[in-house]
């Protein structure tokens, strides 16, 4: 048996496996669970909320905070943007005793597992190549370049599954949201996973 004091889950996968789909399910559906939300130097896509979906912020505002020693963990996301997770509202939900989640990389799960190793690391998996393939065409959000760029890390990131507690394939939103969420509830109320 593995334990996990901490009620932090700490979700992470390669690009448009649909970790963002999960959250926003997550968001909706289950208001007990605590979401952190992200700080990050990229411009909102249509349909963002700054406040809701991401902080928005440029780069000298999130350059003052990394000083400061705000961000739990941050990182540059496919080697354009910036992206970090402000310490002190996790902090503050962990404290409080909810159930909270975080939706960051991969660079950013090995840097929380360093500081915080009690939490619970989930990865998220597509069903297939294939698949992860077609979703990130699909939702056309970026240019062919920057498509390659993300493919390139989502191989070397579907490597790492393996240095993760708990893998759920995506391969329906409303299933793999409820796999998640009944995980971190069997977690909280025992503290352990069997
Ligand atoms: P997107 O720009 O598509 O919203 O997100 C790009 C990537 O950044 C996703 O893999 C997402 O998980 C990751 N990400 C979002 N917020 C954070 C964060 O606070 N820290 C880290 N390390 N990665 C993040």
């Amino acid at each position: 048996m593995t334990e996990h004091s901490s009620r932090l889950v700490v979700l992470a996968g390669p690009t448009a496996v649909g970790k963002g789909t999960v959250a926003a399910y997550v968001r909706e559906h289950f208001p007990e669970v605590w979401l952190s939300v992200s700080m990050t130097t990229r411009a909102p896509r249509p349909g963002e909320v700054d406040g809701v979906h991401y902080h928005f912020v440029d780069d000298a505002e999130f350059e003052r905070l990394r000083e400061a020693g705000e961000f739990l963990e941050w990182a540059v996301v496919h080697g354009r943007a910036k992206y970090g997770t402000p310490r002190r509202p996790v902090e503050a939900a962990i404290a409080a005793g909810r159930p909270a989640m975080l939706e960051i990389d991969l660079q950013g799960a090995r840097q929380v597992r360093q500081t915080m190793p009690e939490a619970l690391f989930v990865f998220l998996e597509p069903p297939s190549w294939d698949e992860l393939v077609r979703r990130l065409v699909g939702r056309g959000t970026e240019t062919e370049e920057e498509r390659e760029v993300r493919l390139t890390t989502a191989r070397h990131e579907l490597a790492a599954a393996r240095e993760f507690d708990v893998i759920i394939t995506n391969d329906e939103v409303r299933h793999a949201s409820e796999e998640l969420v009944s995980l971190m509830r069997s977690t909280a109320s025992t503290g352990s996973l069997a």
